[in-house]
């Protein structure tokens, strides 16, 4: 199957922002204006895809990561990190769910620094595993410092053991929006979810101070969807 770009429409195979090193495509991606602020950049550069994939690292496109997952494409990991920045500011708590390879957990724990935590769920034990794994290959500190901590689980159910959030990012389509996860947004919190079974959108959820909810549409994308462990691991 061809992925189609959300950023550009373009075939991701002519994408013009990969790149041979990380910190090129990085650089690619602020130039395209998908991502603008300093801290993601510098998060993103912190953190080198070439410990989270076993090829193309450095291609704008999603990669197999077994068990029928995929690291997402660089442009949706800046789009998600740049929309989510406001509430991850140093000393802030996120759970990012559907981690996988665990790339973005690693980005947002770069922004939320020492002092913060981020909570990455995923329901493919494998997985997490392999998340560990990669995570301990430059960073094993953060898990040390319990900055990270990786966890089996629904990740439509959220994880309220730690919550709230002051963020929740979601790395696969959810069919319909998952209640739980608001309730356990803190108030200001914002979530950051893909949405729907044939198309796809991306739907940013801000609780307000009073609790009260906004909701808006993003970008239309193409995401592995939320589901149960043995239809994953059937799909393939
Ligand atoms: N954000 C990650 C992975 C994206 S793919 C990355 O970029 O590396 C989506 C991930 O969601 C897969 O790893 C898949 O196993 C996981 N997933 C799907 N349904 C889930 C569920 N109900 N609970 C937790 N994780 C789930």
């Amino acid at each position: 199957m061809a992925w189609a770009c959300s950023a550009c429409y373009k075939h991701m195979l002519y994408c013009p922002r990969s790149a041979g090193t990380n910190s090129t495509l990085i650089d690619n991606l602020r130039k395209a204006s998908i991502i603008q602020s300093d801290r993601i950049v510098q998060a993103m550069k912190a953190v080198d895809r070439k410990d989270y994939t076993a090829r193309y690292s450095y291609e704008d496109s999603p990669q197999s990561i077994g068990y029928g997952a995929t690291i997402s494409a660089p442009h949706m990991h800046g789009y998600a990190l740049e929309y989510l920045e406001p509430f991850l500011k140093p000393g802030m708590k996120a759970l990012d769910i559907g981690s996988g390879s665990g790339y973005l957990t690693v980005c947002m724990s770069e922004l939320v620094g020492v002092g913060g935590k981020v909570i990455g769920i995923e329901h493919i034990r494998e997985l997490v595993d392999v998340a560990n794994r990669n995570v301990s290959k430059n960073k094993k500190e953060y898990l040390d410092q319990d900055r990270i901590k990786f966890i089996v689980g629904d990740g439509r159910l959220g994880y309220p053991e730690e919550g709230p959030y002051d963020c929740i990012h979601v790395g696969a389509a959810a069919s319909e929006m998952p209640q739980a996860l608001i309730d356990q947004l803190k108030s200001p919190g914002r979530l950051f979810i893909p949405v729907g079974s044939g198309s796809q959108t991306i739907i940013l959820i801000d609780k307000l101070k009073d609790g009260s909810v906004i909701k808006k549409n993003l970008m239309g994308v193409m995401y592995v969807p939320l589901t149960d462990p043995e239809k994953q691991r059937n799909r393939y």
